[in-house]
């Protein structure tokens, strides 16, 4: 199953892949510029496809861009890039069956896709919010892993409802029935996350280290929407992130180092050292209880009133409340 082994982002441990230029991209696909204000996006597509799902990739491309959108208002990167290509082994259940990003002088995040998948196939596989979403942390691609894919496992299914293509409740069942993966993956149980991680291309633990570090992220956002009664979160602390240090190539250590000094918190770097010392996916339920959520017989239940409750539907609400996707449609030239 497509989630239980979740190897799409391996190439992330390889360093500074290279741009693709456009002159040598123009020879095997088309490249279409998407623009939002001084931030531009090129999307390289093969002319393996035939020209009508080169328009829906193009069209696709622009949707998961616009939901990446949902967290700073605007793209993490100035200049990006999206590439797509022909999968050998897609099927119509699995229309994207591999995908990676090269971090460079560009980053790159590459797609390789059904060469029949319909539009609504592609806006509903999770692959796409997942690559994108490594792109809100300037990661130098490599080392503590289970950081950057935590990350990833996260917002994936948060943009997903900050879109519409799930609905909040729809997106605490994905993150508990994640964490439910994570823990049922116990032939690493007892030895330290963080060396379950270095270890993972070798010798797997994708679920015990990817939900591992989705608990990190839902663990920090948690706690500064609940010591700061909602007027701090985790989109507003990657944000700042953001805006000091999108050039550069940190490592996880550096980047929990500066969240706090920028956020004027003591919680990422303890956090961190909590999370690559844990023997097995942390405890959740304590936080789903702060956030108004019961679960029964493995099935989530949202609790309408309560502080929890409105803090929790701010995390899947849009941050930006930007016009819907398709409202206004950005130009590709
Ligand atoms: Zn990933």
């Amino acid at each position: 199953m497509k989630r239980a082994i979740c190897h799409y982002c391996l190439a992330l441990w390889l360093p500074l892949w290279p741009l693709v230029s456009p002159a040598a991209a123009e020879t095997t696909s088309t490249r279409q510029v998407l623009r939002q204000d001084d931030r531009q996006l090129e999307v390289l597509i093969s002319k393996q496809y035939a020209p009508a799902m080169r328009e829906n990739l193009l069209q696709w491309a622009d949707y998961i861009a616009g939901a990446l959108d949902r967290v700073y208002g605007h793209w993490p990167d100035r200049r990006w890039q999206i590439s797509v290509v022909p999968a050998a082994a897609a099927s119509a259940s699995d229309p994207i069956p591999w995908a990676q990003v090269h971090r460079g002088e560009v980053n790159r995040v590459e797609f390789f896709v059904a060469a029949s998948a319909s539009p609504d196939d592609l806006r509903r596989a999770w692959t796409g919010y997942h690559e994108l979403a490594h792109l809100l942390i300037p990661y130098r691609g490599w080392g503590d892993a289970w950081f950057s894919e935590g990350l990833a496992s996260y917002y994936q299914n948060v943009l997903q409802a900050r879109v519409g293509l799930i609905s909040e409740d729809q997106m605490w069942q994905k993150l508990y029935d994640g964490f439910q993966r994570g823990l049922a993956e116990k032939r690493f149980d007892g030895m330290p996350l963080g060396a379950v991680s270095e270890k993972l291309r070798d010798e797997g633990g994708f679920m015990r280290v990817y939900w591992s570090g989705a608990w990190y992220f839902l663990a920090a956002d948690t706690r500064l929407r609940l010591q700061s009664g909602g007027r701090q979160n985790l989109d507003m602390a990657l944000q700042k992130l953001n805006q000091c240090c999108a050039d550069k190539r940190l490592s996880v250590p550096e980047i929990v180092e500066q969240l706090d000094k920028l956020n004027k918190v003591v919680l990422f770097g303890t956090l961190y050292r909590e999370v690559a010392e844990s023997t097995s996916v942390p405890p959740f339920a304590g936080i789903f209880a702060s956030m108004g959520i019961d679960v029964r017989d493995g099935e989530i239940y949202l609790q309408e009133q309560g502080p929890g409750a409105r803090l929790r539907r701010d995390i899947a609400r849009d941050p930006t409340q930007a016009a819907p996707i398709g409202a206004n449609p950005r130009s590709a030239l």
